[in-house]
């Protein structure tokens, strides 16, 4: 679902160029999960970003969904996007002046979704928040937040989804909480999960782990569960 070939990216920092990721290859399959591991600035986040055509590498290849993106303008990307991808990042990125229910549905609603009311609300319902639908996201916990971000991911039963970080400003129990819906996810609907983590315990219970370290890969492995 997911193939990545020689992809390399720098950042201009005043005079120098920064490479941040270079010779990076590796697939993931249909319904795998997979997470990518690494030390702070090993370029996880970077990655990410370039694996979901949200940013543009300097070299090299990436096809999501069996579309190379870089042979697709920007609106192609972001259709492509709204129907297959989710994402959920350390964040949560919610939009502050909309309830948790509308967090969810206006997404949906824009993608021309007719159920997009029903659809929320099951998925509010599924994440355990049934009572805090019409919360504003201030009104909300870490975690609460966290799972409205999640279940907002999945509203439109995306192929594959990424997760930065998904538990990073999580307590423990919370953080479980979270991981265990990801991987319910995974099991229902068969939808591709990579995940970005510092936690190897959480990265050992994906199908795969890539190691970056200082922009490169220093290995890829199955796990054990395979
Ligand atoms: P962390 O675990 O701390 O989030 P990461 O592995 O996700 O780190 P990235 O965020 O991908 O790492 O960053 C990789 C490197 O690229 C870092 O050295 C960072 O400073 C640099 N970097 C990231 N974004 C930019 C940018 N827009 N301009 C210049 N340098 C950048």
């Amino acid at each position: 679902i997911l193939k990545i070939n020689g992809l390399e990216k720098t950042y201009q920092s005043g005079q120098k160029q920064l490479t941040v990721l270079k010779d990076i290859s590796f697939d993931v399959e249909q319904g795998q999960t997979f997470s990518i591991v690494g030390p702070s600035g090993s370029g996880k986040t970077t990655l990410l970003g370039l694996c979901a055509g949200l940013d543009e590498p300097n070299a090299g290849t990436v096809e999501l969904c069996g579309h190379d993106l870089k042979r697709m303008n920007e609106d192609e990307r972001a259709r492509l996007r709204n129907k297959e991808v989710g994402f959920i990042f350390q964040n949560f990125q919610l939009l502050p002046t909309l309830t948790a229910l509308e967090n969810v549905s206006i997404p949906l609603e824009l993608q021309g979704a007719k159920n997009a009311i029903t659809r929320s609300k099951e998925l509010l319902e599924k994440v355990g928040l049934a009572d805090r639908m019409h919360h504003y996201p201030s009104q909300l916990s870490g975690g609460e937040q966290q799972r409205v971000a999640l279940a907002r991911a999945f509203a439109n039963t995306p192929s594959i989804l990424f997760a930065d970080e998904p538990t990073g400003n999580l307590d423990e129990e919370t953080g479980e909480k979270v991981i265990q819906l990801l991987f319910d996810l995974n099991k229902e609907a068969g939808t591709t999960l990579v995940i970005i983590s510092h936690d190897m315990e959480l990265a050992n219970r994906t199908q795969q782990i890539l190691r970056l370290k200082g922009g490169q890969i220093l290995t890829n492995q199955r796990t054990a569960l395979n």
